[in-house]
This record gives C-alpha cells, sequence and structure tokens, in this order.
C-alpha cells in the first residue's frame, strides 16, 4: 500500500480523470480535502432488511439477486431511465429506480448479487428504492466481508456528483485513512483535553467511519472546532503583527480643522458620537496603527464620526482617503463631505476658510482632466481628503503623507485591497472601516476578528420611528390603499420613494397605464443598478467600474417580469388618485447631471414622488419625505430593505414603509415579515445571517474557496460558542508562540489555508 501524506495529491488515490473531477465539482486536490468533505447524512441500516418487512421512509440495507432490469428512453428528459427488479431467496420484490441508466445498466444484469443501500420510497403501489448506492459481489466470501462491514457501521452517504458515487467516494476515504500514517494534530494536547476534544484521527474515523452505535457529531465538532481555531490563529497572528508595525503619531490641534467644523455643526454629537471620537483621536496619536471596524444602524451617523477622524488626521498635517464600494456612493460622500465642511473645503481659495482644506474626488469614469487634478492634489497634499472607488487602490495613486484610511462598507473590499491601500503610507496609515450593516458576533469575530470594533448603538434625535407593512399585491383594495396613503402624506405636504427593482425601457413610459407587465426589452434588474448590494455580495466581484456594467453581472432572470422605473411612472401618472402630484424619475443610468438634478429638485420639495431604483438606498437624506413605498420587495434583501427604509423618518414625521409584493416565495414572505416585524438593525442582521447561506455573508470580502467556512455555520448560536472558544485559545497560543514553532502542525494547517486564500485570489485575477 502506498504511504500519504495528507498534502498527497488525489491522483496518488483515482485516476487522473477522476482526481480533475473531484478537484472540479467539489474542490478537493489532496487527501487532506477528502479528510474535510464530510458525509451529508448516514444511513443506519445496522442489520440486513428482509424484502417482505419493508416500509416507506425506512432507510434499508437489502442484500438481492437483480432478477430482470429494462431500460427505456424518456419522453421529456435525454438518457434512459432504468428500472431494475430485486428479489431475495423467498420471492418477494423490490423495484429500483435510475433516472439515467448510463454506468448501472452494464453493471445490473439479471442474476447479478449485491448489496443496496437506500431510502424507500413509493412509487404507484410498488415499493421502491431510487439511486440506491449499491455494491455487487463476484463470490459469498466477498459478500460475506462486506455483510460485515453493513452489519457493524453507519453508511456514511457522501453528496456527490458525475461519474463517482457516495460508495466510491467511502472507499476512497476509507482508503485514504488506511494509507496515512500520522494524521496531523493541528490542536495542542493541553487545549483538546480543556475544551474535551476528541483527537483529529479519533474524529475522522468517527465521521467517516462510525461504527453502528457510534455518534458521528463528536468528530464533527472537533473539526468545526479545527476550522474556527486556525480560522482565529491566522487573525490572532495578523493582529499581532499589525501591533508591531510603526504608524506615525498623529497628534490633535486645538483650534485648530476639527474644532472649526465643530463649531460649526448644526447639531449636537450624540454621546455615542462623541465617545467614539475620542477613541479615534486617542489612537490617531498613538504609533500603533488604528484598526477599527464602526459598525453602526442607518443613519446612526457613521459618517460625521469618521470625517471628524479625517479633520484630526489633516490637522495633524497628513491626509485620509474615503474608500467606496461604487462611484455613486463616492460621488455622494464627495459630495456630502464638501457640503458638511462648508467653506473649509474651500482650502486656498477666495471666501475659504483659514483652517481649510480640500476634498478631492477619484474614480475609473472621470474624465482624464478631472482625474489628473486629483491625482495632483493627492500627490502634492494639497487635498487633505480623497475620496474614491477602487480607483484609489492602483499604484500609481500618490499620497504625500497618507495618515487615516477610511474604508466604506468593508465586506466588498479584500484584505490584499486594504493593504494595498495602506502601502501607500510613508509608515502604516491608521484603518478605519464603517459598515452600515450591523454584524453579528460570529461574523464579526471571524470575517472581522483582527479588528477592534466601536458600535454607534442609539440614533441621533429627531428620527422619527418608521412603521413597515406588507402589502399584498395580490388583492387590489390593498394596492389602492397603498397609494391613496402616498396621496394622503403628499397633501400633507411631504414627500414619497417608490422604489422599484430595474429600470426598465425608457418607452414603457408609452405603454400607458395597466401596462404592469413591463415590456419584453431590458432585462436589468436590481443587481445591475449600482447600490444593489445586497444582491451582488455575493458574487464578490472587484474592480472598477461598479455602475455602468449594467447588464453583465446580475443574478439569472427572474420568472417573473419585474417592475421597471418607467412602467411604475407611467401607471402612477395614470392613477387618479394621485392626480396633480409631480413625479420623477431616479436611477443609476441617468448622466450624472440630471441624476444631480433631480436630487436636488426632490430635495427642495419641487418633486413629491421619486421613482427610482436602490441608488436612493444610499447616502440620500431627504427629511421630509415620509413614506416609502417598495415595489417587488420579495426581490430584496433583508439589509437592503432596512437600509432603503432608512431614507425615511429622518424629519419630524412618522416614516411609512410599504413593502409591496406578489406571490413571494415562502422565504422572501418570510424576510419581508421579519423585515416589517422590527426595526432593530442587529436583529435583522442575524435573520438574515440565519436565512441566507454563510458563502454569501464571508462571499464579498473573502470570495473564492478558500474563504468559505466549511464546517462552521455562522447562523448558528451553538457554532458562535465554537468561535468563541477557538478564539480565546487561539489568542492565547499566538501570544506565547507568535511564530508557531512549538507547534509545527498548527504552522502547516495555517499555511495550507493562506494557501487556499491566496490561490482563491490569484482565481479571480
Ligand atoms: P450613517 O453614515 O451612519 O448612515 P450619517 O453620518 O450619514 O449616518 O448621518 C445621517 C444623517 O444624520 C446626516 O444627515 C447627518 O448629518 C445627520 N446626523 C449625524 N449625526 C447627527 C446628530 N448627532 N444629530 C443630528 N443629526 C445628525
Ligand atoms: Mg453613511
Amino acid at each position: 500500500m502506498v504511504v500519504l501524506t495528507e498534502d498527497s495529491p488525489l491522483t496518488k488515490l483515482v485516476k487522473k480523470g477522476e482526481a480533475e473531477q473531484l478537484a472540479r465539482t467539489k474542490g478537493l486536490h489532496t487527501v487532506g480535502d477528502l479528510f474535510e468533505f464530510v458525509p451529508r447524512r448516514y444511513v443506519r441500516p445496522g442489520q440486513l432488511t428482509d424484502l417482505s418487512s419493508l416500509h416507506v421512509g425506512e432507510d434499508v440495507l437489502v442484500v438481492a439477486e437483480v432478477a430482470h432490469a429494462t431500460s427505456r428512453t424518456m419522453r421529456n428528459r435525454r438518457g434512459k431511465m432504468l428500472t431494475v427488479v430485486l428479489t431475495d431467496d423467498h420471492g418477494h420484490e423490490l423495484d429500483v429506480t435510475f433516472f439515467s441508466a448510463y454506468g448501472h445498466e452494464s453493471k445490473l444484469r439479471a442474476g447479478v448479487r449485491g448489496f443496496f443501500v437506500g431510502t424507500i420510497g413509493a412509487y404507484g403501489r410498488r415499493l421502491q428504492l431510487t439511486h440506491p448506492e449499491y455494491e455487487l459481489f463476484d463470490d459469498d466470501v466477498q459478500g460475506q466481508a462486506a455483510v460485515e462491514w453493513y452489519r457493524t457501521h453507519r453508511v456514511p452517504v457522501y453528496s456527490t456528483t458525475g461519474k463517482i458515487n457516495s460508495l466510491q467516494l467511502r472507499r476512497l476515504v476509507h482508503t485514504a485513512l488506511d494509507s496515512v500514517d500520522r494524521i496531523r494534530e493541528p490542536v495542542p494536547e493541553p487545549v483538546r483535553a480543556a475544551r474535551g476534544l476528541l483527537d483529529r484521527a479519533a474524529a475522522l474515523e468517527l465521521v467517516h467511519r462510525p461504527g453502528v452505535d457510534e455518534q458521528p457529531k463528536r468528530g464533527l465538532d472537533r473539526l468545526k472546532y479545527d476550522e474556527a481555531f486556525v480560522l482565529q490563529t491566522i487573525l490572532a497572528q495578523r493582529r499581532k503583527a499589525a501591533e508591531a508595525e510603526l504608524a506615525t503619531p498623529r497628534h490633535p490641534r486645538p483650534g485648530g480643522l476639527l474644532a472649526d467644523f465643530d463649531a460649526r455643526l448644526p447639531f449636537e454629537l450624540t454621546a455615542g458620537q462623541r465617545e467614539i471620537g475620542q477613541v479615534l483621536t486617542g489612537e490617531l496619536a498613538s504609533d500603533r496603527p488604528m484598526h477599527r471596524l464602526l459598525q453602526g444602524e442607518v443613519g446612526s451617523g457613521k459618517t460625521v464620526v469618521a470625517l471628524r477622524a479625517m479633520l484630526a488626521a489633516i490637522d495633524a498635517g497628513g491626509q485620509a482617503a474615503l474608500l467606496a464600494p461604487t462611484e455613486v456612493l463616492a460621488a455622494q460622500h464627495h459630495r456630502s463631505i464638501t457640503a458638511m465642511l462648508g467653506d473649509l473645503a474651500l482650502g486656498g481659495m477666495l471666501g475659504g476658510a483659514e483652517h481649510g482644506t480640500t476634498v478631492a474626488l477619484l474614480t475609473g469614469s472621470q474624465g482624464a482632466s478631472a482625474r489628473k487634478r486629483s491625482l495632483l492634489a493627492a500627490a502634492s497634499g494639497e487635498a487633505g481628503i480623497v475620496v474614491g472607488t477602487h480607483a484609489l487602490i492602483q499604484k500609481h495613486v500618490q499620497f504625500a503623507d497618507l495618515a487615516l484610511v477610511v474604508v466604506d462598507e468593508q465586506h466588498r473590499f479584500g484584505v490584499e485591497q486594504r493593504d494595498a491601500l495602506r502601502e501607500k503610507g510613508i509608515r502604516p496609515p491608521h484603518v478605519l472601516v464603517m459598515t452600515a450593516t450591523p454584524i453579528p458576533r460570529t461574523v464579526a469575530m471571524t470575517v472581522f476578528g483582527d479588528m477592534e470594533t466601536s458600535t454607534l448603538r442609539e440614533l441621533p434625535r429627531g428620527r422619527s420611528p418608521i412603521t413597515t407593512h406588507v402589502v399584498d399585491g395580490d388583492r387590489p383594495g390593498w394596492v389602492d390603499r397603498t397609494w391613496q396613503r402616498v396621496a394622503e402624506e403628499v397633501a400633507k405636504g411631504h414627500q414619497a420613494y417608490v422604489v422599484c427593482p430595474r429600470i426598465g425601457d425608457v418607452d414603457d413610459d408609452a405603454l400607458g397605464a395597466g401596462a404592469a407587465g413591463g415590456s419584453p426589452g431590458s432585462q436589468s434588474s436590481a443587481a445591475d443598478d449600482e447600490d444593489a448590494w445586497d444582491v451582488d455580495w455575493a458574487d464578490g466581484r472587484d474592480g472598477e467600474g461598479d455602475e455602468g456594467t449594467a447588464d453583465d453581472g446580475g443574478p439569472e432572470a427572474p420568472e417573473r417580469e419585474l417592475t421597471g422605473v418607467y412602467t411604475m411612472l407611467a401607471s402612477l401618472r395614470a392613477n387618479p388618485a394621485l392626480e396633480g402630484v409631480r413625479l420623477e424619475v431616479l436611477h443609476g443610468r441617468l448622466d450624472p447631471d440630471t441624476k444631480e438634478a433631480t436630487m436636488r429638485a426632490f430635495a427642495t420639495g419641487e418633486i413629491d414622488v421619486l421613482v427610482a431604483t436602490t441608488v436612493i438606498e444610499v447616502g440620500v437624506d431627504v427629511p421630509n419625505a415620509s413614506v416609502m413605498v417598495v415595489v417587488d420587495a420579495d426581490r430584496f434583501g433583508i439589509s437592503q430593505l432596512h437600509q432603503l427604509r432608512g431614507r425615511v423618518g429622518r424629519g419630524s414625521a412618522p416614516g411609512l414603509c410599504l413593502l409591496l409584493t406578489q406571490g413571494a416565495g415562502e422565504l422572501a414572505a418570510e424576510r419581508l415579515a421579519r423585515v416589517a416585524a422590527t426595526t432593530d438593525g442587529f436583529e435583522l442582521a442575524q435573520v438574515d445571517l440565519m436565512l441566507r447561506r454563510e458563502g454569501d455573508v464571508l462571499g464579498a470580502r473573502q470570495s473564492g474557496r478558500g474563504n468559505s467556512v466549511r464546517h462552521l455555520r455562522l447562523g448558528r448560536p451553538e457554532d458562535e460558542q465554537v468561535i468563541a472558544d477557538a478564539r480565546e485559545d487561539a489568542f492565547a497560543l499566538v501570544a506565547q508562540d507568535p511564530d508557531l514553532r512549538q507547534h509545527p502542525a498548527l504552522a502547516a494547517a495555517v499555511a495550507m489555508r493562506l494557501d487556499e486564500e491566496q490561490a482563491a485570489w490569484l482565481e479571480r485575477g
């Protein structure tokens, strides 16, 4: 028998073609990968089942003989279907069905004997097994050995695709387990003892080869812990390395820009804003680089907090960069920061304040001359603040003295990108990451586990409560009532947003009222507009051109035609309830001047109802807007809806959010109900995490196979404890042994994990 290690490629065990298939379909490259590939479930036959005593739903293992087999071509699908009738020694029968005869037809001939493992179902009045696992034996010796194995073990069922079935995979894993003489043990013995964990070799045995009375769960728990432990070790090392870096201390300057700004603030900072502000100025003044996550509700005033930190950095002679995930957001930040600064942003210009600075914008779609000016302003130090998209990360962008990097909406950025920005400082700059989506603890500990966190919990005073209702679009009365409510708010002098999932064609306008179906032309959907980040969270695309890349990256075309902005506009214009109401559209594909003009007109009250895409999701601040209708609300994610409705209730009038939906699926309906039930962003974030797959959660910041979690489920409370335990253990270990010299197996596991991450990044290009 070959002797293998966990690093051996699978080609040592299987043919090249099979190895390629395992790599492609399951991401399995090495023997170690195979060990981590855990069964989906276990069937527990334990004993041979008598063909006369079967019932539906039962997991069985039967020994039987193929009586006859027939294959036939299917009408609606390609390929052939195979029906096999099994018999036992007493003439009882059981049907076996394969929807693809391929690979089975040649083996399951009349007269062969074997084992069949599966769950009993029914077709008509006959019981059957569909796609069972099976194993044929040539002689009784072989048969007897197999009988013995099945009698004493649970049968692991792996999720498989293609040519390799679960049974073959099980044999493969068993061969691998028997061929590796020393299984790597990354968790030191004292930690295992303290946590009551199995050793890794025993855990793998239990997971892949459990005895009939054993519980695989203990083995799985150990693998979960391993995953958390290795991740946390990486984070602990990252934290340790960051602590060893030296930043330039940026001391506050009394009577400087920040002081001037504070003196001009039209409102009082909340206690939370003040507190976090102090933490930030303290960290800026230290020679340890700041590495902090700032989270808080939509509208909790994070931007003001970040801006104050930027001003403190400028006061100390440095510059600040603000990195935004989309062009629209970057432009909005640039606008609102310039506006907030007022004459303080007119540095060096006539009419500028004494301590003034300038705010530059740098994006990918900018004209050459504007871009050149911004690059120059950044390099010369003239711009105290440079706002931009990923364009900021490019090599030729230089700063005179970059002191602070603020990253908005971190989950779109990878560690590598953050590092690229940090390299632009003379010394590593301070880093502040803002996220508008509250982060559940599990995610905070894993994805952001190398940072300190601050949370803004209170909303600024003057915010009004928001009530949210789900409106069933199949009930005409309810829909009518929705538009009446909008009309009522307008009559009271308030304004409204109507948010649609897609832009649609301008021509839809001409279809007039009742054209609710929209036109078949454009398939652009919510995901195509720049700020639909809930949807493209998962695909983790990066690079430039967040907008304008409209038709390339969205999800598959939805089954139902979604309401476009223009269709909605036409239908509202024709609605008698809204007679005389001033309506206008806003979306990402309008040219920037039109967008700007429309926004301004809405802000000054010249437009009553803005029919828009999710462009209004972030940064739009019109306190007079009191109602929002989200059309096809089921097409939006939880955090996106939460983000959207934060646009109303910003003034003295209570906010109302109506979620219009038609024929939503079960999961979507639950999402909407949850959003309607609470305005607590933290609670919603937790719900969101439970309802979606982990891959999506880690997706955008950490995309690629190397970065998702295999065994942990971040939405599960019990896994939160595992992560917390592993974190405590890993941080303690790294404090003692930062380079893992005394822990070679752990060092190897860490290196493997980092390799995978690296590979994932390279794959993304
Ligand atoms: P976030 O970035 O957390 O969503 P912003 O910083 O954009 O929130 O603030 C939202 C709005 O609230 C802005 O118009 C801002 O000027 C205003 N704001 C921020 N802090 C306060 C405060 N302490 N009191 C009143 N309004 C505030
Ligand atoms: Mg903001």
